[in-house]
């Protein structure tokens, strides 16, 4: 999974963040972390970016996260015990997660509530519908041959 550093840069100065360097910073590890296809939680990013820019804030870390993944840059995954953690992903691409509530495996889904039925859901309350989140707890086969 490639992503680059200036696509996410163009995005958060468009969505109006400064380039700052820590953000900069930000934005080089998570490109880092989707070429080798790792997961990530927003303390963990936090941790990694402070060995390059030492006075970055929390705060400013878990904002910039919810802006890349506002933007579609970042795949938010739920568990079980309500922790998350954040996958890059191509802007524009959809999936889903199925986890396991006992190792925290992740697997990508592609299937999806069908989209009338999301859009008949929505109307039923008078909703103009503008998105959706779909996650699938369970255990997984590992974990169940171990029980
Ligand atoms: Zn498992």
């Amino acid at each position: 999974m490639e992503i680059s550093v200036e696509a996410m840069l163009d995005a958060m100065n468009q969505a109006g963040l400064r380039l700052t360097k820590p953000r900069r910073a930000l934005a080089a590890q998570v490109a880092d972390w989707a070429h080798a296809d790792q997961d990530f939680t927003a303390d963990g990013l936090w941790h990694a970016v402070r060995e390059h820019a030492p006075d970055v804030g929390r705060a400013t870390v878990f904002r910039t996260v919810e802006v890349l993944a506002e933007l579609g840059f970042l795949d938010r995954i739920s568990f079980a015990d309500g922790s998350e953690r954040y996958h890059a992903i191509a802007p524009g691409t959809h999936h889903h997660h199925l986890t396991c509530e006992q190792c925290h495996r992740v697997v990508d889904v592609s299937a999806c509530v069908a989209p009338d039925v999301l859009r008949q859901i929505a109307l039923q309350a008078g909703f103009d519908l503008s998105g959706h989140r779909v996650e699938i707890f369970g255990r997984c086969p590992t974990c169940r041959d171990q029980a």
